[in-house]
């Protein structure tokens, strides 16, 4: 039985919501935060229709500090999840650590004006909640955060030592407008336009922004162009899997979407910098924001499956060994149950699944953690059991 605060009432942040009230024996009492009380009230509104109870709402600028720990103080929860954007991650981390609360979030902090995506800045919080006596759990989504416990799992039942870990991200939904973001378009076009980027033999390779693409086979989906990318949880993987000689992520795309991205690309509109219009400053990137469909709402039309999972390769007594660990989820069944698209759905449940545990005692410690850093049996068990449930195939060496 806890108190918790969750701060965000996007389209992950639903979901988030919706699965912490159907696990009430753990999170009885549940308050919602966000910038805009009306998508709180549309959250809470959902839950009890569901016969899922109620919940409290209310506002917080989470890029404020002192606002942060003056609703923590007032609300006083037993963990604060942070499914707002990675711009407020900082805050919401400081705000814990001052109060003394243990935090959660589901990707890594991102500078409004810089398309970094790297740990430095939170891992820099370690010492300071390690000394508090206090636990921060980042990357507690699908992608980070299931494929970190994957790789964990993998490492703990299934090799003496992995070599090699292929991340694959695909979704072959279709939500029939011709150019939407599953997820906060600001986010999403930083992370897809970026540079590509992989380790191997020890170095970060960079590329062009889709420049390597291959071809892989997703159980139930089928073949899929899927393009390398940088990806976040790269980096805490290179640090905590030993052995490791080479990692990469891959995500799919439709070429409806990469036309669209090139063209908006070339024309200025994934600018991150401010510009003047008639007197006005504007960031291009954020007008486009304004003008894309909102993610929650591809919710009700979208239709077909996700597959996302980690292709590992390595060696367990002296055999070669390689298996495919994976979660695929329908879009539709996930809108039927929570009224989101399956990426929302692939988020939120492991967010909830992540605080679950921290309430529970079953995942504990003092300090800053990537997801692989825990034990991940007890995080497998939930994910069967809360809507998410994975297959390991084992491939020919
Ligand atoms: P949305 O843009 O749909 O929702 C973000 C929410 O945060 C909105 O409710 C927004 O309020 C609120 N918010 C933004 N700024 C503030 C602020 N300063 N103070 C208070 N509230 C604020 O995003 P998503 O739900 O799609 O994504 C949520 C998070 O999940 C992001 O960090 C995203 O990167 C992450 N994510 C992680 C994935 C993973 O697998 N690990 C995959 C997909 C997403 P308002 O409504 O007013 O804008």
């Amino acid at each position: 039985m806890a108190k918790v605060l969750q701060i965000g009432a996007g389209g992950v942040g639903g979901v988030v919501a919706h699965k912490m009230a159907m696990n009430r024996e753990v999170f009885s009492h549940i308050t919602l935060a966000s910038r805009t009380l009306s998508k709180c009230q549309e959250i809470a509104q959902s839950i009890k229709a569901k016969g899922y109870g109620e919940i409290d709402i209310t506002t917080v600028d989470a890029d404020s500090i002192e606002e942060l720990v003056a609703l923590i103080n007032e609300v006083k929860p037993q963990i604060v999840l942070n499914i707002a954007l990675p711009y407020q991650d900082l805050t919401i981390m400081e705000a814990c650590l001052r109060t003394g609360v243990p935090y959660l979030d589901t990707a890594n902090y991102e500078h409004p004006d810089l398309a970094k995506f790297e740990y430095k800045e939170q891992w820099a919080f370690h010492d300071r909640y390690k000394e508090k006596g206090v636990m921060a759990l980042l990357g507690s989504g699908f992608d980070p955060g299931v494929t970190n416990v994957f790789c964990a799992y993998a490492q703990k039942h299934y090799f003496d030592e992995i070599h090699e870990i292929d991340i694959l991200d695909c979704n072959a939904g279709d939500h029939g407008y011709p150019f939407a973001t599953n997820f906060n378009p600001e986010i999403n076009l930083r992370e897809v336009s970026s540079k590509g980027r992989y380790w191997e033999n020890g170095e970060w390779i960079e590329t062009e922004p889709m420049e390597i693409m291959q071809v892989w086979d997703y159980p139930e989906v089928g073949p899929k162009d899927s393009y390398l990318l940088y990806h976040e949880e790269l980096e805490s993987l290179v640090r905590n899997i030993k052995g490791l000689k080479r990692i990469r992520f891959f995500m799919t795309f439709g070429q409806s979407y990469l036309t669209h991205m090139r063209c908006l690309e070339n024309v200025g509109m994934l600018r991150i910098d401010e510009i003047e219009v008639n007197g006005c400053k504007v960031v291009p990137i954020q007008v486009l924001k304004a003008l894309l469909p909102d993610p929650a709402s591809l919710a009700s039309r979208t239709k077909g499956k996700t597959n996302i999972g980690c292709y590992i390769k390595g060696i367990k007594e002296g055999k070669a060994r390689t298996i495919y660990i994976y979660n695929v989820c329908d879009h539709e069944s996930c809108y039927r149950e929570v009224n989101a698209q399956a990426i929302s759905y692939t988020t939120g449940v492991p967010a909830m699944i992540g605080a679950k545990l921290m309430l529970e005692g079953k995942w504990s410690g003092k300090g800053v953690f990537n997801m692989e850093e825990l034990d991940p049996d007890p995080f497998m068990d939930e994910l069967n059991k809360q809507g998410l449930p994975w297959e390991v195939k084992e491939m020919e060496a």
